[in-house]
Formats: structure tokens, sequence, C-alpha cells
């Protein structure tokens, strides 16, 4: 089964969950979404379904609901702008347009600040653990209506953008999976800038 997805001028995916999250800001004047990066989370880690991770974007978790949360997550503002969930539902929590707060301290190719200049899209899921299906088709589908809509020129791992520092999508994401899913062309190859790939 294909998806099709759309983003709108306003950077919103009229097919995705609408969950807008406070965590965001203006992108710098005149910065553009040219990169992708996809991540994995799993709130508690290892563990599929629940709503902790909206809550987390949403600044609503409770800390006191699981150790993990109260030593690690308290206090924390973070963001994606999607998460696509283990059966492929799609949620957006930031308009594209927008800067979210997925990447943290990261460098793709000499520049930093990847925020400015990125989308983010979460997958549920770990290191430890194969991706479904239904999440590389949901996935496929929105690259494709990212691309559409935005200059992409690359789509990198949160681990090429800050290695050392994060460790997702992990060994289990398949890099060449989205590429066939996606319409994109060899020259689209992931990790790299398209213009510097042979
Ligand atoms: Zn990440």
């Amino acid at each position: 089964m294909s998806v099709e997805l759309a983003v709108d001028a306003d950077g919103w995916v009229a097919q995705a969950r609408k969950l807008p999250s406070p965590n965001f800001e203006a992108r710098p004047q005149g910065a553009v979404p040219t990169l992708i990066v996809v991540h994995n989370i799993s709130l508690p880690p290892n563990e599929f379904g629940g709503t902790a991770i909206a809550e987390l974007f949403l600044n609503t978790l409770d800390c006191d609901a699981h150790p993990y949360y109260d030593a690690h997550l308290r206090g924390v503002r973070v963001s994606a702008h999607f998460v696509i969930h283990r059966d492929g539902a799609l949620e957006q929590f930031v308009s594209c347009n927008e800067r979210a707060w997925h990447a943290g301290p990261s460098n793709f190719f000499g520049r930093e600040r990847c925020n400015d200049f990125s989308i983010g899209i979460e997958l549920e899921g770990s290191d430890t653990t194969a991706f479904e299906a239904a999440q590389y088709r949901t996935l496929g589908a929105l690259v494709n209506a990212l691309t559409a809509r935005y200059p992409i020129e690359a789509l990198a791992g949160h681990s090429d953008i800050a290695p050392g520092r994060k460790t997702d999508p992990g060994p289990h994401f398949e890099w060449p999976r989205l590429q066939r899913d996606t319409l994109l062309a060899d020259r689209y190859f992931p990790y790299l800038k398209f213009s510097e790939t042979p």
C-alpha cells in the first residue's frame, strides 16, 4: 500500500495528527530546510506504544512516572517535526517552516547548528530493534513530500551529525530501504550532500 502525503505552505502535513509543541522558534533569517535528520526514540527506552514521546514534546511528561524520565528528562525541552509510530502513524509537532529542537550540538559537513536548516523525523524504535515496514512506508512518503516542498539536499542520521554523542537511528535502520521506498535518485544517497555524491 502506498501512502501519499503533502506539505502545505504553512509547513504542515494534512494527513498527520497535529500536536503543536511549544518547543520551537523561527529559523534564522533566510534559512530553509535542506537536510532531513532521521532519529529513533522510545519512551521508556526500548518500550513501544503509549503516549510518552508526544508528552515529552508537549512538555506534559510526568517525570515521576519512570526512573529514566526522572534521571534524564526532567526540565528537558525538545521537539521534532515528526514522529512515526510502529504502525506507521504520523504525528507532527512543529511546522517544517519553523526550527524544531531535535539535533542539539551538531555539524553537517562543517555547518553547525543543524536545527537551523533541518527537518527532524523520529522513528519510534531503538538501536537494538528492526523498524517496521509500515514505518518505512510512511517515512518514504514523508521524504517525498518534503523534497517536493523544500530544497532538500541531503538525509543524515542523528549519529552522522553528532558522532560520539548520538547513536540513532542505529544499526537497524536500513538506508537502502528508505532510498528504495522513495523517489530519490542515486545522487540522494544518505549521509552525503547530494552535490558531493559521485
Ligand atoms: Zn536523535
